[in-house]
């Protein structure tokens, strides 16, 4: 039986703050195919993990994806220092004006994070707006889909629990407000 609107509301939260001090099993880093770092919120993750984090993601690297993480898939390392315990690594797609599926690449990302988390039986996780900083996907249309690709995964599953979307700034933390807002 699908889980009925009011209960989905309830798993899901909205934090404007940094995604690196959240206490949930698992956050989910905005990566890059290469896994070994950049900048946004994929630097400030491993800045406040630390080198264990960057350690794990060169392992992976070398043994499960030497040419690159595809985009869309996901990979779990340590949280290193930080609250949470797993980074869930996601390359997500560059922008490129929405005729080349990145609308569908975007989901996927969210779909593959989340199936890392139940499969682990992880119980909560944050995800920052994916693409939508140096990849240059546009924040509502971004909204638009992280709301309703966790949607229909908490939907049909059980975990995690929860999902924390983490907004850096005022306008993203409007769009996310719109968005959910919407049925
Ligand atoms: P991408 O390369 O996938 O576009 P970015 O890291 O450039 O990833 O940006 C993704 C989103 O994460 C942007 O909306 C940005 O404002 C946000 N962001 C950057 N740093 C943090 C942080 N520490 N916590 C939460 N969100 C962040």
């Amino acid at each position: 039986m699908p889980t009925p609107l009011a209960d989905l509301a309830a798993r899901i939260r909205l934090v404007q703050g940094d995604i690196t001090r959240q206490p949930v099993a698992a956050i989910v880093n905005a990566a890059n195919s290469s896994l070994l770092g950049g900048g946004g919120v994929d630097g400030a993750i491993h800045r406040a993990g630390g080198p264990q984090i960057l350690e794990e993601c060169r392992h992976l690297r070398e043994r499960l994806y030497p040419s690159g993480l595809p985009m869309g898939q996901a990979v779990a390392t340590t949280g290193g220092n930080l609250p949470a315990k797993y980074v869930i690594h996601t390359a997500g797609p560059v922008w490129h004006g929405g005729k080349q599926h990145e609308a569908e690449q975007l989901a996927a990302c969210y779909q593959s994070c989340l199936k890392i988390a139940s499969a682990r039986q992880l119980d909560s996780v944050a995800f920052p707006g994916i693409s939508t900083g140096i990849y240059g996907y546009p924040k509502a249309e971004a909204a638009a889909v992280a709301v309703r690709e966790v949607r229909a995964f908490l939907s049909q599953h059980p975990v995690p629990a929860t999902v924390t979307f983490v907004v850096f700034d005022d306008e993203s933390r409007r769009l996310y407000e719109q968005a959910l807002a919407g049925a």
